[in-house]
């Protein structure tokens, strides 16, 4: 007899519909606009040879580079494996499975349920209002239960930053009820809009970076949380004891050096001008209904027919991220901003597409 092992799996997880990240949805082509990943390849060389050798939980001299480059200080940073690993250890520190609930504000990144429904957290969604801004009303009133809330500045998908002034009522609301996790993984895009400043005044905010996206290194998997010390101390004991390898934390020193820091400043202003002249490019096109403004390295287009255009794009190899199933996104695909000579194809290719 056939044992069925699904028997054996947590009920909840039996018919779980796994995180759909751009590399599970795949494609074929040659552009890549899908993952808001950066189009540019910085190349490092490691060099040590000592991986017989643990490495350092927590390895000392990238959080000190981290800590020169962030403004904050040592004693407020966590280097977690991509902000991912930072999601799942907050979710796991601060939730009761099955009793407290995470707060999400859709459309928005997809990792913060996704692992809270892995652990059996209930996911409470108050929708984005029609100009993208966070509902402050239907916060207030679904806050019990609520042990982390979620946002994401600049939001993905929708690139918008929400206002300070909402922010704030946001931690007021969630004052000695919730930890307010704010996930920053665009913010090298719009600099001067991290909050990292506030770290000081509330004690209980969170912000999430990473490494994936402005500094070009997705495959390397490295983030940082930053926070209070309190925060820090409690989420250190519940880290596993080797988040980041050796070569990782390697590249994560040497990405932090003036030089490459400069790369990276350059590589944005390249990606920022890109975006203007796309979303010009995309204004003077037939087949736009609207384009979303942006402070990151993507935006949100609203399309007439936007399956057609997006099945015609994949055909043509250029492949974007479809987000017409999500909350209040029907006809939106959201497109990263790739190199120019990218961003030329991608209207070349739009002009020859006929209704
Ligand atoms: C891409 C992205 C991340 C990055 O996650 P990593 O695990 O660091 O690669 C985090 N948050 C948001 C909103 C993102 O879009």
């Amino acid at each position: 007899m056939i044992f069925n092992i699904k028997k054996l799996v947590q009920p909840h997880l039996r018919k779980f519909l796994p995180y759909q990240s751009a590399r599970r949805i795949g494609g074929k082509g040659d552009i890549w606009l899908n993952a808001n990943e950066s189009p540019f390849s910085i190349n490092y060389l490691t060099k040590k040879n000592n991986l017989n050798r643990y490495p350092e939980c927590q390895p000392k001299n990238v959080i000190l580079k981290y800590a020169n480059y962030s403004k904050v200080n040592v004693k407020n940073i966590l280097v977690t494996r991509g902000s991912d690993e930072g999601i799942d250890l907050l979710n796991r520190t601060f939730c009761i499975p099955n009793k407290d609930s995470i707060m999400i504000f859709p459309p928005t990144y997809d990792m913060y349920s996704v692992s809270a429904r892995i652990m059996g957290i209930n996911v409470k969604q108050v929708p984005l209002l029609k100009n993208w801004n966070l509902d402050i009303l239907n916060i207030k009133l679904n806050i019990k239960n609520v042990k982390i809330i979620y946002l994401c500045r600049p939001n993905n998908p929708t690139g918008n930053c929400f206002d300070d002034k909402i922010l704030k009522k946001v931690l007021e609301i969630a004052d000695r009820k919730a930890i307010v996790v704010v996930d920053e993984a665009y913010i090298e895009f719009c600099y001067n809009k991290t909050i990292t400043s506030w770290l000081y005044d509330y004690s209980n905010l969170v912000i999430l970076r990473t490494f994936s996206k402005a500094f070009s290194l997705a495959g390397l998997r490295c983030g940082f949380l930053l926070s209070n010390e309190n925060i820090i101390k409690i989420l250190s004991t519940i880290i596993p004891p080797y988040p980041i390898s050796t070569p990782t934390s390697e590249i994560a020193e040497e990405a932090l050096n003036k030089k490459n820091i400069n790369t990276i400043k350059n590589n944005i202003v390249l990606l920022n001008q890109n975006k203007d002249w796309l979303i010009q490019s995309l204004k003077n096109n037939i087949l736009v209904e609207k384009i979303c403004h942006s402070e990151a390295n993507y935006i949100l287009v609203k399309f007439y027919l936007s399956d057609k255009v997006f099945t015609f794009l994949w055909n043509e190899g250029i492949v974007v991220r479809n987000q017409s199933e999500k909350t209040n996104l029907k006809g939106y695909l959201r497109i990263s901003i790739g190199t120019k000579n990218e961003c030329r194809k991608l209207i070349d290719s739009l002009n020859l597409l006929k209704l």
